[in-house]
């Protein structure tokens, strides 16, 4: 827990949000500026900043985060795929730096 971080105060119940999925070690909520029909926000509870960040020692939490997405997503409804966004660092565009795997679905651009 950082106790400045948006999504740890998230993760703690100090700042609502529209929460989906919740298990031991993950949470999952509805990104609050959506980029697509479903934007879901999947974090560990941990706070890990970022990719960078991340050590072995982490790799278990890691695992557990791409294997939860789809059920993240059947739980909202979303059976036929989405797409798995990371955003790391700066320089890839990070601006909450707690890790978070973007899990969007619906209207999405092709490139
Ligand atoms: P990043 O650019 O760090 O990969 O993504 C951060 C995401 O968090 C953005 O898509 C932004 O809309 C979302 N976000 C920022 N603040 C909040 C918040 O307080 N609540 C929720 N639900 N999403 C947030
Ligand atoms: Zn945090």
């Amino acid at each position: 827990m950082k106790d400045e971080c948006i999504f740890c105060q998230i993760v703690n119940k100090k700042l609502p949000a529209d929460i989906v999925f919740e298990s031991d070690n993950l949470l999952a909520f509805r990104d609050i500026a959506p980029k697509a029909q479903h934007h879901i926000l999947l974090i560990p509870k941990l706070h890990i900043e970022s990719l960078q960040h991340a050590s072995i020692k982490e790799q278990a939490i890691l695992a557990e985060l791409m294997l939860c997405s789809k059920e993240v997503m059947a739980g909202i409804g979303v059976t036929n795929g989405y797409r798995t966004v990371i955003n790391t660092g700066k320089g890839g565009g990070q601006e909450v730096f707690h890790l978070h795997l973007h899990l969007l679905a619906g209207n999405l651009p092709t490139y």
